[in-house]
């Protein structure tokens, strides 16, 4: 009798544990309008283009390694997913009123080039930005993205120039395979190729020219080379930033005050040269260079040198 009571006590216990764990999880309101719809968006394309690239398009464009090709696409879908997971996770970025406490125990007001934030109500260190979709301020802030539905900073700027390159890869892929199916049947150096044309394709499926199925697949080409696009000039985008050791606020105002070497940003982004190509297949937290609060002020750069 007495075990069972002490069961059910801890029992209750773990239960209250779990309740107060969740009622205090600290996860990244994600309540903006934006990006919910575009968080779709990247949900929607990933799904559409693992059903169609697996069931569909692997077993006709490669019929004779079609179980290889299939694993290869798996694994490049993996890899996207678990980096767009880590990048959406941004809360380590957080900028806390404890913060301060720790780094400047016995100052109570706002320490030398850190700023006050008047929406947040938290003293923030340098290279620390408030974001209005977020809102909060995140540490070395580079941008909000919506696909996301995260902040980019200090913490996970490195998963996100990983999660750009696999979404670079794995749809310039889908698309190669898109390709390769419709020009079986509609040959890209021919007439046909006003077909790809989405208005020009809704015609010929109403006239009978074309399938459903063809008008699908054309429909979706054109959202895989959207994605490509964008996920390729994303990609492009964070290696000038990190190649420039900058955020894109830094960027657009011209500031080089916290630029170095290009090791130096290197190792502020992944932590070194040698995590590079681990990271890409294993999205593992390596320890970084620094704290992203204490930034070391460098000289001035001048133009040309
Ligand atoms: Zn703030
Ligand atoms: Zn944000």
């Amino acid at each position: 009798m007495e075990v069972r009571e002490r069961k059910q006590q801890e029992q209750e216990t773990l239960k209250e544990k779990l309740r107060v764990k969740w009622n205090t999880r600290d996860f990244t309101p994600k309540e903006d309008h934006t990006n919910i719809l575009t968080m779709n968006v990247f949900f929607f394309m990933i799904l559409s283009l693992s059903v169609e690239a697996l069931i569909f398009l692997i077993p006709s464009v490669f019929p004779e390694s079609t179980w290889i090709m299939r694993g290869v696409m798996l694994f490049m879908i993996i890899e996207t997913v678990i980096n767009w997971h880590r990048s959406y996770f941004d809360t380590d970025n957080y900028v806390k009123a404890e913060l301060k406490q720790k780094h400047f125990p016995d100052t109570v007001d706002t320490p030398a080039d850190w700023v006050a934030c008047i929406k947040c109500q938290v003293d923030r260190p340098p290279r620390a930005f408030h974001c209005n979709h977020c809102g909060k301020c995140m540490l070395k802030r580079v941008h909000h993205c919506f696909l996301t539905g995260s902040c980019i900073g200090f913490y996970n700027q490195r998963f996100f120039v990983i999660f750009c390159l696999w979404s670079t890869i794995t749809s310039g892929f889908c698309l190669y395979l898109q390709l390769t199916y419709l020009n079986m049947d509609l040959p890209l150096n021919t007439v046909a190729c006003f077909t790809y044309i989405p208005p020009v394709a809704i015609v010929q499926f109403f006239t009978g020219y074309l399938s459903f199925g063809q008008t699908l697949l054309i429909f979706h080409f054109s959202l895989t080379i959207v994605a490509f696009f964008t996920a390729l000039f994303f990609f492009l985008w964070h290696v000038f930033l990190v190649y420039e050791g900058l955020t894109l606020h830094e960027g657009f105002k011209r500031i080089y005050t916290y630029s170095g070497t290009l090791k130096q940003h290197v190792q502020l982004i992944f932590g070194s040269y040698l995590y590079i190509p681990v990271l890409i297949f294993i999205p593992y937290r390596f320890e970084l260079v620094g704290d992203g609060v204490n930034w070391k002020v460098r000289p001035k750069r001048v133009k040309g040198q």
